[in-house]
């Protein structure tokens, strides 16, 4: 019993989401030598230096023997006579993002964007405008999945009056209000999502998601050790570990596999997992926009299956034409 590429592609079975959660490790690993102007990416670790923010945080005169930039963030944020810098950082960060841009060519964002239908959700961490862009070059051709901004985003606003969210700059389609920014920075320590109306929301959505997914990718998310609220979180969402049955997580991150075991215990049971180094060996880049039905085939069918890797290396043209057969079928199936 086998299942060829050319089943997998004509075969629409799945109605349930993949959930892919996204860090800033997709970020780096889709663009190690930064944006199309070379502008970089930074990591929790890096970032101070990476933005060129050490003087503001010099002049912050806070003491910190951490490097992480959510600490000294947090720490920031519990000292009132420094509320002005603070709104200067947090200014800083969001000129930084908003100022980053996809390359012409595809690039990661694009492959995983257009390798996952509209019923699937990708909930990112990464306040870069990579995800949106992606979403909007391939979104006029393509149904997408749907997405969540879990620390808000520089490309994207929200009425206030809780319509709708959309680009930033952008004007509510209800009440015709300009969208309101998303903030950025929030002190992770005092672990207080609840009081932000936007990420709480995303949240929310995202607890109520999990409980229905059949797979769960976690693609360069590092920060779980530190965001504990984010891991409280992730836990109430998925439940007990022994009590779920049959779902798939897959984690994508470069990071040794001791490393990642360790930290993803309490989410990982029995043997539902794999963990790859790279986005193109992972399920969702080896079946494309059929990931549900190749899961299905899999694991509940037991049957052997053949990859249908996306083409990586063409450019637009070619890889929109590839793409197109995928749809089709989506398309021929809805009466
Ligand atoms: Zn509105």
């Amino acid at each position: 019993m086998e299942v060829s590429a050319e089943e997998e592609i004509n075969q629409i079975e799945v109605g349930k989401p993949h959930v892919v959660i996204l860090g800033a490790g997709a970020s780096y690993a889709a663009f190690p030598n930064g944006d199309k102007n070379g502008m970089k990416l930074p990591l929790m670790n890096n970032f101070v230096e990476t933005l060129g923010i050490e003087g503001l945080i010099e002049r912050a005169g806070i003491k910190t023997t951490s490097n992480n930039f959510e600490d000294i963030y947090s720490e920031i944020h519990t000292k009132p006579e420094l509320e002005s810098l603070k709104q200067e950082l947090e200014k800083e960060v969001y000129n930084y993002f908003q100022g980053m841009e996809l390359p012409d060519e595809p690039t990661i964002y694009d492959h995983l964007v257009l390798s996952l239908r509209n019923k699937d959700f990708i909930a990112t961490f990464n306040w870069d405008p990579f995800l949106v862009q992606a979403i909007r070059r391939n979104g006029k051709r393509f149904k997408l999945p749907r997405v969540l901004f879990l620390h808000g985003n520089v490309e994207v606003g929200y009425c206030k009056n809780g319509h709708m969210m959309g680009n930033n700059g952008g004007i509510c389609h209800e009440c015709h209000q300009p969208l309101t920014p998303t903030n950025l920075l929030y002190p992770v320590a005092e672990k207080n999502y609840h009081l932000d109306e936007f990420v709480s929301r995303q949240w929310a959505t995202l607890e109520d998601l999990l409980k229905h997914a059949f797979m769960i990718t976690i693609f360069g998310y590092g920060a779980p050790v530190l965001d504990t609220r984010a891991i409280e979180l992730l836990k109430n969402a998925w439940g007990k570990t022994e009590s779920r049955n049959m779902e798939e997580f897959e984690v994508i991150d470069v990071r040794n596999e001791d490393d990642l075991t360790s930290t993803w215990s309490p989410f990982i049971h029995s043997h539902h997992y794999q963990i790859e180094n790279s986005f193109y060996n992972s399920w969702i880049a080896n079946h494309p926009r059929r990931t549900g039905e190749a899961y299905l085939n899999q694991f509940m069918k037991a049957m052997f299956i053949e990859n249908n890797p996306l083409p990586k290396d063409v450019d637009f043209e070619k890889l929109w034409e590839w793409y197109d057969k995928l749809q089709d079928v989506e398309d021929a199936q809805k009466t």
